[in-house]
């Protein structure tokens, strides 16, 4: 069994050292922020108190999606059951949606299920399970650069106070603002190779809590889109939910979503939305912007620029959260980890550092791929609405994928189809692979009105703002 760093005790370092630990490995998490979670049952002292300033998007909505549950109840029963004993929320992407819209619940539906909580207490109850599974988790500890063998081999992490830490296999999973290839020239390996852009959106975020426990009568899928913005709508633990207005980061007509009076009198033009925003707030409207697609490979040219260390979640890949992948992309990534130290031992160097990057570029990569694909088109279909103009890209998948919402509205099979690719568990190629949907699709979706959903018009929404 190896001895493992991993670095960072975010939603991607605590699924991994979990797996890892469960296969016996003597794992060590290291972590920057000196607080630790409260007890897991204590939510609100993990929401209000809980400082965590290595998480810029710490306090801001997540939403665990089907295929998080999936993984994490196959690999990870005792936080499946943990979850819900806190008061995580169980939610059925179909069962949201209005009847007469999806039909009957049917036998199958089940594969839309998931359990759901405000950030700070997913992560006290990952915590919690991966003190109890036996992993070493040091708060307070900031790694500050890489030891390796003279060479390109890293043999553990540089902390700001005390020694190195020596390990078979660094884990790095220090989220977005990774510096693991600065570390790594620094100790004289090859860059990674790296592509970034600035996704573009800009979020607005409030959230809230029922009196009653329950989430707000207007159903509807989690994410809608309208003329100039999209707006999401989360469920979390213990009757509190969240709501998020995304807008184009150049569209300055918008600014004015920053104010809470001003996002309510928006939200209050979108039917579907005004009931999610009618409740107690217990947080003010927080806004995150500059959000980068980021992707890294440590393999370059055919050859690893190090061996010894992988990235893992947002550390190797991070996209915009408008379709709250990051945290399953995640745990995908850590399972093929987990999966790959059954297989091949970590001092077979170089043999670990390519089938890593081999399985990473093979299962999370298009995943990756596909999540900006889809951002690109919704910014640019945002950029001509804020233009007057219409998007016609000339790609006729995103007029698929259009149209299938618009379908999905109108028939329960269509809106099955859609809810699988939402919840991560069907690709794209599969939903439209199946018999007879591309025709069904292009029938009642294809002549659908741009936004088929009721809400306001751009020249409404500016006046809700002015
Ligand atoms: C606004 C917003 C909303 C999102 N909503 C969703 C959602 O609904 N669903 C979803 O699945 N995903 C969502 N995501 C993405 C999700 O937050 C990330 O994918 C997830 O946090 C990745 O986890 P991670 O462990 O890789 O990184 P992080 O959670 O960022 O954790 C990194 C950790 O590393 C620590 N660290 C960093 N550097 C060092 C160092 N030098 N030494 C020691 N420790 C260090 C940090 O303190 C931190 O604890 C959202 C992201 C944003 C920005």
């Amino acid at each position: 069994m190896a001895r493992i760093v991993v670095l960072g005790a975010g939603l991607a370092g605590l699924g991994t050292a979990l797996l890892l630990a469960r296969d016996r490995h003597e794992v060590i998490v290291v972590e920057r922020d000196p607080a630790g979670p409260p007890p897991p049952a204590e939510t609100d002292t993990a929401w209000n108190d809980w400082q965590r300033r290595g998480v810029n998007q710490f306090r801001l909505p997540h939403f665990m999606l089907p295929r998080w549950w999936q993984l994490v109840r196959e690999q990870l029963p005792e936080v499946g059951d943990a979850l819900p004993a806190v008061g995580a929320r169980r939610v059925n992407l179909i069962g949201m949606l209005p009847e007469e819209q999806r039909g009957p619940i049917r036998p199958g539906d089940e594969r839309f299920d998931t359990v759901t909580a405000r950030r700070p207490v997913l992560e006290a109850v990952l915590s919690a399970a991966a003190a109890t599974a036996g992993v070493t988790i040091r708060r307070g500890v900031a790694v500050t650069g890489l030891t390796t063998d003279g060479h390109t081999r890293v043999t553990g992490v540089l902390t700001a106070a005390g020694p190195a830490i020596p390990a078979d296999l660094v884990v790095d999973c220090g989220g977005r603002r990774s510096a693991l290839s600065a570390w790594l020239q620094a100790a004289g390996a090859r860059a990674p190779a790296e592509e970034r852009s600035d996704s573009g959106f800009v979020y607005h975020c409030r959230q809230f809590r029922s009196g009653t426990g329950e989430l707000p009568s207007a159903l509807a899928n989690l994410l809608h889109h309208y003329d100039s913005l999209s707006a999401i709508t989360l469920p979390g633990d213990n009757g509190t939910w969240s709501v998020v207005l995304a807008t184009a980061s150049r569209d300055n007509a918008l600014r004015g979503l920053r104010e809470p009076s001003r996002w309510h009198a928006a939200i209050a033009r979108y039917p579907l939305l005004a009931p999610w925003a009618d409740a107690e707030p217990i947080s003010g409207v927080d806004v995150m912007a500059g959000i980068e697609d980021r992707c890294r490979r440590l393999v370059v040219d055919g050859d690893p620029v190090a061996t010894g260390v992988v990235a893992v979640g947002d550390a190797w890949a991070c996209t915009s959260p408008s379709v709250g992948r990051g945290a399953s992309m995640a745990m995908i990534q850590a399972v093929l980890l987990r999966d790959l130290l059954r297989e091949t031992d970590p001092a077979d160097h170089d043999k670990f550092a390519r089938g890593f990057d081999e399985a990473s570029t093979r299962v999370v990569e298009p995943l990756y791929r596909a999540t900006v694909w889809t951002d690109r088109h919704r910014l640019a279909e945002m950029a001509a609405d804020a233009a007057g103009t219409s998007y016609q890209p000339g790609d006729p998948r995103w007029a698929m994928s259009k149209a299938l919402f618009a379908a999905g509205l109108a028939d329960p099979d269509l809106a099955r189809g859609y809810a699988s690719i939402a919840a991560f568990i069907a690709t794209p190629d599969e939903v439209f692979g199946a018999p007879g949907v591309v025709d069904r699709v292009v029938a009642l979706g294809m002549g659908a009105p741009r936004y088929p959903l009721p809400g306001a018009t751009r020249t409404e929404l500016l006046a809700a703002l002015s």
